[in-house]
């Protein structure tokens, strides 16, 4: 029987930044198993060989945040490009920006009815304010209520209903209500303060944190395939908690995402880093990489999201379905984790949560600190 002091299952974001913490502030060893063929988890990326642009194998990531803590600690293992992440979406044929603002405003409506929007959005509500479209509805202005109800047809509900394959009517009115209309010109998809990308990539930036005598990484690990054969005196794993239990009170559903990768022979194919096609195309993103790091070559990549049901085997799991019976399921496994003595859950498959890159560091950054 194999023994170690520490097992970290995933070598994602969660999984490295709590090798880091156990090996750098507690000298202890840690070895962090993964069953794919890389570090980083969903943040992996490389330089495709016949372009040199970096490229992110699962889909897009922008490091945005508000946390100085996460920032500072990241901030150990990097330096950074400075980034301020913008997207436009095609609606009725015409590029705007989202979130959807006064510029987009008088780009998809004549100039009288935009002013005339313009005028009672600043009114209403004053500059520089971001107002959800439930907002809007509520106004008891028709034009304001008019706006709203144009907002939510051709930018959230074509879009959602791509993501989530659901029907129209099983859209939660709270969560399309939350939609923002921007009064303002402010085209940025963030407002935090800080918005980067690794200087150098995520894996470059990973193989930073994971630079530590005390860790030892084994790729194309299964830990069901070690589980039976090596004791630990903590366990920490980033995988799905379901599976962890094997599914014994039954499968936690996800959103999945086939990336199509297309090199094209020009300088740059779009107008900017991320295009959104609520209504046109099966796919519901497009983004081209060489703006990320403002990479040069003559030719250029794009990638192409179409979302997908996860299946076992087949799909990554990518976005928990935040719905009322996948809480209870999942709240299910929590109370069964609770039996164990010396095994944490952490990450967005471990804690079932959708986190953005800084809140899982925030997440495994707290969760040693209580160890
Ligand atoms: C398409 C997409 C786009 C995103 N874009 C952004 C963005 O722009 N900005 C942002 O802040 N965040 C973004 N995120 C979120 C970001 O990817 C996550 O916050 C972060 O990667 C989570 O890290 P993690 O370690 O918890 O999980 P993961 O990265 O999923 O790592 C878990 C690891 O565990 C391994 N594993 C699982 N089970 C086992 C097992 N049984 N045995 C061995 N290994 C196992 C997996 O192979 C995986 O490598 C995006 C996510 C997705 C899916």
């Amino acid at each position: 029987m194999r023994k170690v002091t520490n097992l970290i299952v995933g070598c994602g974001l969660s999984g490295v930044v709590l090798a880091e913490r156990l090996a750098s502030q507690k000298h202890e060893e840690v070895l962090i198993i993964d069953r794919r063929n890389h570090i980083g988890g969903n943040v992996y990326d490389y330089k495709d060989k016949e372009t040199g642009i970096t490229v992110h194998q699962y889909g897009p990531h922008v490091f945005h945040t508000n946390n100085k803590e996460v920032w500072d600690y990241l901030s150990n293992f990097t330096e950074w490009h400075r980034f301020m992440y913008r997207v436009k979406a095609v609606i009725d044929g015409i590029e705007v920006n989202i979130p959807f603002n006064l510029d987009s405003l008088h780009k998809v409506f004549p100039q009288s009815l935009a002013n005339k929007l313009e005028t009672k959005l600043l009114k209403k509500f004053g500059f520089n304010q971001k107002v959800p479209i439930l907002q809007l509805r509520q106004s008891n202005d028709s034009d304001l209520e008019f706006l709203a109800q144009y907002i939510y047809e051709k930018v959230f509900l074509g879009y959602t209903i791509k993501q989530w394959g659901v029907k129209p009517e099983d859209l939660d009115a709270s969560v399309s209500g939350r939609v923002p209309v921007y009064i303002s010109r402010d085209d940025r998809y963030f407002q935090d303060r800080y918005q980067a990308l690794p200087l150098n990539g995520y894996t470059a930036m990973i193989k930073n944190i994971l630079n530590n005598p005390l860790i030892k990484v084994e790729l194309n690990t299964d830990f069901a395939s070690i589980r039976n054969n090596i004791e630990y005196d903590r366990l920490f794993f980033s995988g799905a908690i379901d599976e962890y239990f094997n599914y014994e009170l039954g499968k936690l559903p996800y959103r999945s995402l086939d990336i199509m990768f297309k090199i094209h022979n020009c300088n740059y194919l779009q107008s900017g880093p991320q295009i959104n096609y609520p209504e046109n195309y099966d796919y519901t993103r497009s983004v081209e990489y060489k703006y990320y790091l403002d990479e040069k070559s003559d030719k250029t990549i794009v990638s192409y999201e179409y979302p997908y049901s996860y299946e076992e085997g087949k799909h990554e799991r990518y976005y928990p379905i935040p719905d009322k019976a996948n809480q209870d399921l999942y709240d299910r496994y929590v109370a069964k984790a609770k039996e164990l003595k010396n095994v944490w859950f952490v990450g967005r498959l471990g804690d079932y949560k959708y986190y953005n890159m800084d809140q899982t560091v925030s997440r495994a950054l707290e969760l040693f600190k209580e160890i």
